[in-house]
């Protein structure tokens, strides 16, 4: 019955097998980790504990869905579904619906996501006649999820003298009762933002003991993947559920923490081993996922970081091929050299299209891969960007379904009550939204009874707020009878969101009408699905519960044909591929600039670094451009730091044959600060052996024979008559010839200077201004 075990190894299986105390494991990345999770789940449900007496928490809802997958495998799929398993949000929203009256909200209330929120905010600090470009909306937010966070509510902020003293530094004082009137705002709108579900569920349990019994008695066991990014709350609340019966068991890896800037703190892990004292600890070494490159090469790279808990991590995998750097000339061409690669690696080893994965720091880098792609005909899967439920369509669709559901929703109320426009303006929405504040009761409220709430009103205005009233009303109405398809399709016909944007057929409105007939379609499969668990009349409370913690990294494409994965690096999280593309390594990138000089952060950002490395099983990526197009026009870059940090014997950098004094310099110095016991990365303007002018110098350790070019590029032995010329006028290339280039478009020759792979010119381009172009990469043909 329990064969399975012998698919692991000793500690593995000691870590599963042990069960009578708490528990920690803490070890590197693809060591087991989710897998002692699983393996443990199976073996408690062959042991004696119920489905339901299992709690597992997840990073994402994903996660939790492969998870229980695997374990349905193992004790088939009618006991598997009972497990509570699911990301803290999910759980917790659960629990708070079921519980919701202790703390003062109904069954129905609506969840807020990160714009609603933002737009809240916005709308208060409006209302409190403060500047927004002092208080920046969301630079507010994050102070107040921040607080959230950790579990400070409005009384104990206004209370802390440190905050406000962090406040008034940032020449913002008022943030305290802005996020006093959030809170109170939220609940008169019977609304919790993520923060919230995390917040209250602590509240609910702290102040009803019996609640809290309730649930650390129904929850024998809880599980806890990816324990690293767990923010002080959820750490809170693993607490209040197990400290009675302590049957507990975590996971995670120091060296895997990326979540600090939402509150996730590494410090959780050592508090658990203070706070459980009997916590057994256990650690694994030994990666099953990477090749023994792989490994050796990620563990030198977060070798640098000083703060770590120091463990040793091996794989007995093949040893496999150096990591490959790839160097671009431009961010157009690291797409076009992903994609070839791709292409290559897929003709030639065979592997398929969901074998790889582009990670990028930034989702903003994803278009370039995504054209890249598509050119090439590869297909793909984007991870994140503008979701589907992020779309102004769907949102307004889903407002009304909000609307329904509760109608105290002021975020979703605000949103439709002139949407599609029936004549109600913002004079009289404010008017609304003013007597709500002085009465502390919700717009719904007051549209019911204006006269009470002293609003006086035209009586055409009347008539028209009647009207969108008594629509809603019908919606709250049917919601309790009506199952969530049926009443869908109702809403989006009665609602005239079909009159509005059926009126053209413009391309614009033809895809608006795709988007909201792919809802409806997606309502119809919900409600199929769950019939086939067995439920029976889905309503649309149940839809919204599970759309509204729908994230980016659980959008599931319609088709599963296999398609190669373009996520951010910080959706990767736990994830693993053949084949991983880590791409756009730059300077000003990644690390984010936002990293600044803390060198903290930079710490943080070599985590993430080290994450995204070892989601790689065979074949490891990394890629750098020279130059990119941001912010509205190109900007040339030095390569990452970052690459610098890994041993160089883990790498292939193709060795130039030529090698100038310069860069030996540089490497020599490089050398020296490896050495040195200082840290090196404190200043974001730390001394890099490639920081150049405004041309950066050729990182000759990185160049890799370029990828063929879609204009003819000079060649370089053209542009130099030998490498000690100092001739600059070569093969044609001098003063005052036109020239047309791929990006920059036509200009003028005005100086060329340098010889052999140094040879320069400066360009007045009509239209760009004047450049300086590095012959040896420029694309541009002389006309
Ligand atoms: P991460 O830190 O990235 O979350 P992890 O520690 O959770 O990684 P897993 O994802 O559980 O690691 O395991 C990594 C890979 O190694 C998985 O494909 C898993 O199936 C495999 N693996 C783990 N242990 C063994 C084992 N004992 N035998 C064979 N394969 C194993
Ligand atoms: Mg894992």
């Amino acid at each position: 019955m329990t064969d399975y075990l012998n698919e692991l190894n000793e500690s593995q299986r000691a870590a599963v097998l042990y069960n009578d105390g708490p528990s920690l494991v803490i070890a590197g990345a693809g060591s087991g980790k989710t897998r002692v999770l699983t393996y443990k789940i199976a073996y408690l449900l062959d042991n004696g504990y119920e489905p339901w007496s299992i709690l597992a928490l997840t990073f994402t809802n994903k996660a939790a869905r492969e998870m229980k997958e695997r374990i349905a495998r193992r004790v088939g799929a009618e006991r598997a579904r009972y497990l509570w398993m699911g990301t803290f949000h999910s759980i917790f929203s659960r629990i708070l619906r079921t519980e919701a009256a202790a703390i003062g909200f109904s069954a129905n209330f609506t969840i807020y996501d990160a714009a609603d929120s933002k737009s809240l905010i916005k709308a208060i600090i409006k209302e409190m006649q403060l500047d927004d470009k002092v208080y920046k909306p969301g630079v507010v937010q994050s102070r107040i999820s921040n607080a959230k966070n950790h579990l400070m509510l409005p009384d104990a902020y206004a209370a802390s003298r440190e905050l406000y003293e962090n406040d008034q530094a940032a020449k913002i004082p008022a943030v305290r009762d802005i996020y006093r009137r959030y809170w109170e705002r939220c609940r008169q709108s019977d609304a919790m933002d993520f923060d919230d579900l995390l917040v209250y569920a602590y509240i609910l349990f702290q102040t009803h003991p019996e609640l809290c019994d309730k649930y650390a008695s129904r929850f024998r066991y809880v599980l806890v993947d990816e324990y690293q990014d767990t923010n002080y709350a959820q750490h809170c609340i693993v607490l209040q559920l197990t400290e009675k019966y302590r049957h507990v068991c975590v996971v995670g890896d120091d060296a895997q923490s990326i979540y600090s800037f939402r509150g996730a703190n590494i410090d959780n892990i050592l508090k658990f081993t203070s706070l459980y004292k009997d916590a057994r600890l256990f650690k694994l070494e030994q990666n099953y996922r990477s090749t023994q490159t792989i490994v050796k090469a990620a563990n030198s790279l977060i070798e640098k970081n000083r703060e770590q808990i120091r463990k040793e991590v091996f794989s007995e995998n093949d040893k496999g091929e150096p990591i490959t750097v790839f160097n671009a000339y431009s961010d157009v061409e690291e797409g076009e050299i992903v994609a070839n690669k791709i292409a290559q690696l897929r003709t030639k080893k065979g592997y398929s299209y969901d074998e790889f994965a582009v990670l990028y720091r930034t989702n903003a880098q994803s278009r370039i891969f995504e054209e890249a792609l598509r050119k090439r005909g590869v297909p793909y899967r984007i991870y994140g960007g503008l979701s589907f439920y992020q779309r102004k369509e769907i949102k307004d669709v889903i407002a009304y379904f909000r609307l329904a559901v509760n109608p105290n929703d002021e975020e979703a109320f605000k949103r439709v009550i002139n949407y599609p426009a029936r004549g109600i303006g913002n004079t009289t929405l404010n008017k609304i939204i003013d007597a709500a504040n002085v009465h502390r009761v919700s717009l719904w409220k007051v549209l019911n009874e204006p006269l009470t709430y002293g609003v006086s009103l035209t009586k055409g205005t009347h008539t028209k707020l009647q009207a969108f009233r008594d629509l809603i009303a019908g919606f709250v109405e049917a919601v309790s009878h009506t199952g969530a398809y049926e009443l869908g399709k109702d809403i989006v016909r009665q609602s005239g969101i079909i009159n509005d944007i059926y009126q053209d057929r413009s391309p614009e409105n033809l895809s608006r009408q795709e988007n909201i007939e792919e809802l409806i379609n997606g309502m119809h499969d919900f409600c199929a699905d769950r019939e086939e668990e067995g439920n029976t009349h889905i309503l649309l409370t149940d839809y919204l519960s599970e759309v509204s913690l729908l994230t980016d990294q659980d959008s599931e494409g319609a088709d599963d044909a296999p398609k190669v994965t373009l996520m951010t690096i910080h959706s990767a999280k736990g994830l693993e591929f053949k084949n991983v593309f880590v791409v756009g390594l730059e300077e000003n990138l990644f690390p984010s600039p936002m990293a600044g000089d803390s060198y903290k952060q930079l710490e943080e950002e070599r985590r993430l670094f080290y994450v995204a490395i070892t989601r790689a099983e065979e074949h490891c990526f990394l890629s750098f451009a020279k130059t990119r197009f941001k912010y509205g026009k190109v900007e040339f870059s030095n390569p990452s730091r970052f690459l610098k940090d890994i041993d160089a014997r883990y790498l292939n950098l193709p060795q130039e044959d030529i090698v100038s004094r310069k860069v030996e310099e540089g490497a020599k110095r490089f050398r020296r600060e490896m050495d040195s016991d200082t840290p090196r990365y404190i200043s974001g303007n730390s001394p890099s052996m490639f920081d150049g002018g405004e041309i950066p110098e050729e990182p000759r350790r990185f160049v890799k024979p370029a990828a063929p070019r879609v204009l003819r590029r000079i060649p370089a032995a053209e542009t130099s008559v030998g490498t000690s010329a100092s001739s600059p006028a070569v093969n044609g290339v001098c003063a005052g010839k036109q020239i047309e280039h791929e990006r920059f478009g036509i200009g003028e020759i005005i100086k060329v200077e340098g010889s052999g792979d140094n040879c320069k010119a400066t360009v007045r381009f009509r239209n760009a201004g004047e450049k300086q172009l590095l012959l040896k990469f420029a694309r541009f043909k002389i006309i």
